[in-house]
């Protein structure tokens, strides 16, 4: 908390946290880097080389500004999804969207629903712009979609959060499930979908349905097209909500650079599909390698793999403290009892195996504590 006199007084009320801690600070913190970078669900195989190409081909045109409206990039993702391009808002990330999207939403006092432990940044801009958060608790660590609807129903919730596939657990609900939960939602409240992890799903999107008004969706470059570092998301709703972002979003905040990648990474769809197999192929790796130590891999529809330590977060813990002090770095649930589960993400088969190494010689230590 900080008390500047030049703050707003929300701003001044809002605690001094970030929501995330990077992996380069961690580095920092211990003194080198790590071997294996398997905490921050990037793409360790990297993308598409089309898309570094046009990086490289676009790089001396950074003196002019980017296209405001990202014509080409909402042109080229209407054509794959089937919709207008007027459906279509580009944004800095998922991330940067939710709070363009919260900001149009959520006035001091407005309720706003989601998982507990759940992706955390949409939790992050509610408390930025004076929402009230209301959280559900995971039902066998899935996402619950009838007692959030219920919350919803009570609290009079102007918007709900649901990450699906879900980070940090991996799972996922299929479309009839989706459909029965807008159904179920008061009629002022907005659905929201967090389809980060869409591309590497094992179940079928729900229908687009841009034309609903109730519901917007949200992809990303930054998962399974490897564009993480870039910076670059975009949403999917009816075009009255979609033009709405014009009054408050920054329209420079899609760089050049960003818009031109992107282009090229959808269209090489080629590797899209290597990249799925290769996500898939790790996923069942690191699932394998969890469960001939007795770590039990939850099902994931993601490209990274939860496994259950079979005890408490100070065992989870303990554990991430030791592949960490192995030069591995992962990350883990924040709250109980998915504290008990670590998070590995999919990756390169040389990182891979010094995770098995690293885990191996972690479980020993730990075995020959009293
Ligand atoms: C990684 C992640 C994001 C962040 O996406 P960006 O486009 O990089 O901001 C958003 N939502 C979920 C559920 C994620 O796991």
């Amino acid at each position: 908390m900080t008390s500047d006199p030049y703050l707003t007084p929300l701003a001044a009320s809002l605690p001094d946290t970030a929501p995330f801690i990077g992996p380069e600070q961690l580095e920092r913190a211990r003194g080198g880097p790590f071997s294996a970078r398997l905490g921050a669900n990037e793409l360790g195989f990297g993308p598409s080389p089309r898309a570094i190409e046009a990086l490289s081909d676009a790089a001396p045109d950074s003196w002019k500004y980017c296209d405001p409206s990202a014509h080409d990039l909402r042109a080229a993702l209407a054509e794959r999804h089937g919709i207008l391009p007027e459906q279509i808002t580009v944004g800095v990330g998922i991330d940067g969207l939710l709070g363009t999207l919260l900001r149009l939403v959520i006035a001091p006092g407005d309720v706003a629903v989601t998982t507990a432990g759940s992706y955390p940044t949409f939790n992050y801009h509610v408390t930025g712009y004076g929402g009230h958060l209301k959280t559900v608790p995971y039902q066998g660590d899935m996402t619950d979609l009838e007692a959030l609807a219920e919350t919803a129903r009570a609290s009079s919730a102007k918007i709900l959060y649901l990450a699906n596939p879900d980070n940090p657990m991996g799972g996922m609900h299929g479309p009839e499930a989706i459909d029965a939960l807008l159904a179920a939602l008061p009629e002022r409240c907005l659905l929201l979908l967090d389809e980060a992890y869409i591309e590497t799903a094992e179940l079928p999107a729900p229908d687009m349905r841009p034309d609903d008004p109730r519901q917007i969706r949200m992809r990303t470059f930054s998962k399974a097209y490897g564009l993480a570092g870039l910076r670059i998301g975009y949403g999917i709703s009816a075009a009255g909500l979609i033009r709405s972002f014009d009054r408050v979003r920054d329209h420079f905040g899609v760089n050049a650079l960003a818009q031109r990648a992107a282009i090229a990474a959808l269209k090489d769809e080629d590797y899209l599909a290597q990249i799925r197999q290769k996500i898939a192929a790790s996923r069942a790796r690191i699932a394998a390698i969890g469960e001939s130590f007795g770590l039990r891999p939850l099902r994931s529809h993601t490209n990274f793999q939860p496994l259950d330590c079979g005890a408490d977060g100070a065992r989870a813990r303990a554990i991430l403290r030791g592949l960490e002090a192995r030069d591995v770095f992962i990350r883990m649930p924040a709250l109980a009892p998915q504290d008990r589960c670590i998070r590995v993400s999919c990756g390169p088969e040389a990182e891979v195996d010094i995770f098995e190494h690293a885990l191996a010689d972690t479980l020993a230590e730990l075995s020959q504590r009293p």
